[in-house]
């Protein structure tokens, strides 16, 4: 998902170059405190959820709806005797058929159905439960569906499509597929997930819309829309002989925004392996409201035209709906790669430093004490932080860094095959991003997931025609870690155009280094083009050796870099003291000697 509601002063004039600014704004403040949690409980995992199939009619005058819901579930182990749903209050049950049911109850938003007998490991049940009801609240983002004029559309994330369905309300648990059945009054067209089975004319005024979804899909990847949709039909040609329908469902011209997505379905194929749901189709639905679009399973709903977020929600649809988070508390590894395919999209659309600027633009707006691991997955405006879309992008950019181009992308087409259809947490990306690697990556992935704060770094240098000495001392912001890990490069620049990046690892607070060059360095930069997430202060000390900096190694430059020692040991108050040790007004050799005497005698 993502939003983009505020910084109107930044978007403007920036255009589409300009990441958007997701949540965390004074519109959402009210929203806070909405409890939309039905977490799931325990007994809940205790089964698995194999499939939906839906069979409503809505009623967009009464804002009501009629029908039933018919799952199938499979008990992960013996002596489940309850099945724990999720189903708002506001639906009123009228029956239930279940084979083995002994009956069932309806309240705090939970339906729960006993059996006779326990379920044993492995057995199936199919639950068809007819019901009719309230479909939630009517506002976007706190569930169930919105009705805006002649359109209305369903908005199930975080945890709404039991608003308005029965259901397992949970991401970790993904059907095997879906079978949507909506009957609406006949100027209603309706764009769902899948593949469009049929529309059939019932002969009273409605008709009833069939998508089958034969992807495993959550709850809160599941949509309807429905308005008097045109439908544009675009190709993405995925080979010489096939191609894919990419449907624009629009009540007006289609916005040229939409069209970035048949740019982007190439690109990202390549990267992150063929577009996940090839079979189908990718669509788009345009709803009225604005500042949003949601990653609907290849049936993208958006209330923008922004083109950078249409591709942030084609991103999604392998990073979020091929590949889902387990729960919320690692959201990032939705929203941060989303975040992360748009500047992928901008680097293989106009380049290099493109990218680059991409991604400069997100290294501030969030909460820089909390962490990308998401503590407080209560309410939808907790979740949906920024910070688990611009660090979590940014975290994305520094893992490419330190692993290598090559490397990164080849672990995480690796991380989206082995999870495809499936559910994962931080970790398991972890796992398989370091066997890549071919080294530990637990200290990345704690630093900067679970960690909080930034470090900043402050850095001396002196050179000469063949070494470059380097001191860098860091600090950090936040509470934990202490101590950043991180490869940093130098980049050393001389006359005449000569320039060398090399690149070291900051493991210390102080960590000092000596390079290896051929020229002879006129400036360093640390961290030139932005690879981490850090802020560098720092200036050269000039040539090794000219501690009084006239460019030139003399008696005087030898005699303060021995007073240094003295002073840097405690062995002196005052370097202007020392400098003349004799205090005879004149600095000799014999103040030399003197001082090193001094350094000899306490090194013991
Ligand atoms: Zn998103």
């Amino acid at each position: 998902m993502r939003f983009f509601l505020i910084i109107v002063l930044i978007t403007i004039g920036l255009g589409e170059s300009t990441p958007a600014i997701h949540c965390q704004n004074k519109q959402h403040v009210a929203h806070e405190q909405l409890i939309l949690s039905r977490d799931l409980l325990p007994e809940q995992n205790l089964y698995d959820i194999l499939y939906y199939a839906l069979d409503v009619s809505i009623n967009p005058t009464s804002e009501s709806i009629s029908g039933s819901v018919t799952i199938t579930l499979k008990s992960k182990g013996n002596g489940l005797n309850n099945i724990i749903l999720d189903a708002a209050n506001h639906l009123a049950i009228e029956n239930i058929t279940s084979p083995g049911m002994l009956g069932y109850s309806h309240s705090d938003d939970r339906l729960t159905i006993e059996y006779t007998n326990s379920l044993y490991e492995g057995e199936q049940k199919e639950i068809l439960i007819h019901y009719h009801g309230g479909t939630g609240s009517g506002v976007a983002w706190e569930g169930g569906i919105v009705y805006s004029g002649s359109q209305l559309y369903s908005l199930n994330c975080p945890y709404g499509m039991s608003d308005w369905i029965p259901c397992k309300d949970h991401p970790s648990d993904k059907a095997n597929g879906m079978d949507i059945k909506v009957t609406l009054p006949e100027s209603y067209v309706v764009a769902s997930n899948g593949t469009r089975s049929g529309i059939a004319d019932n002969g009273n005024g409605t008709r009833t819309h069939h998508w089958i979804e034969s992807y495993p899909i959550a709850t809160y990847l599941f949509n309807i829309s429905a308005a008097s949709y045109n439908e544009t039909i675009e190709y993405f040609q995925y080979s010489e002989t096939d191609s894919m329908p990419i449907i624009y469902f629009t009540t007006g011209t289609v916005p040229s925004g939409f069209h970035y997505v048949e740019t982007a379905l190439p690109i990202f194929s390549d990267l992150f392996g063929m577009y996940p749901f090839v079979d189908e189709k990718f669509a788009i639905n345009k709803v009225p409201s604005n500042g949003w679009a949601m990653e609907h399973q290849n049936n993208v709903t958006t209330a923008t035209t922004s083109g950078m977020t249409q591709v942030h929600e084609l991103g999604h649809q392998w990073f979020g709906d091929k590949v889902t988070t387990r729960d919320w508390q690692h959201g990032w590894l939705n929203e941060g790669f989303a975040t992360y395919s748009e500047a992928l999209y901008k680097e293989a659309t106009q380049g290099v430093s493109s990218y680059h600027s991409y991604m400069n633009q997100m290294k501030w707006g969030w909460d820089d004490n909390n962490s990308v691991f998401t503590t407080d997955t209560i309410g939808v405006w907790d979740i949906f932080d920024i910070i688990i879309y611009y660090k979590g992008a940014w975290v994305n950019h520094m893992l490419r860094h330190t692993m290598g181009d090559s490397l990164y992308f080849e672990s995480l087409r690796e991380y989206l095959d082995i999870y495809s259809g499936g559910n994962v947490v931080t970790e398991d990306l972890e796992a398989v991003v370091a066997s890549h690697y071919g080294s530990d990556l637990s200290w990345f992935f704690d630093q900067w997931i679970y960690g909080d704060g930034h470090p900043e770094y402050e850095f001396l240098w002196a050179g000469s025609s063949s070494k470059v000495k380097v001191e860098v001392s860091q600090q950090v912001t936040g509470s934990y870690p202490s101590l950043f890990i991180t490869p940093l490069d130098v980049r050393l620049r001389g006359a005449n155009g000569s320039e060398e990046i090399q690149v070291v690892w900051i493991d210390e607070h102080i960590t000092s280094f000596l390079l290896t060059i051929d020229f002879h360095p006129t400036s360093l930069t640390l961290d030139p083009n932005g690879w981490v997430l850090g802020y560098y202060s720092g200036s050269e000390v000039g040539l090794l050796g000219d501690i009084n900096l006239d460019n030139q190694v003399n008696i005087l430059d030898i005699i303060g870099t021995a007073n240094y020692i003295l002073y840097q040991s405690e062995l002196a108050e005052d370097q202007l003291f020392l400098t003349d040790i004799d205090s005879d007004n004149t600095i000799t050799i014999i103040d030399i000697i003197q001082i090193v005497n001094i350094i000899l005698n306490n090194s013991g």
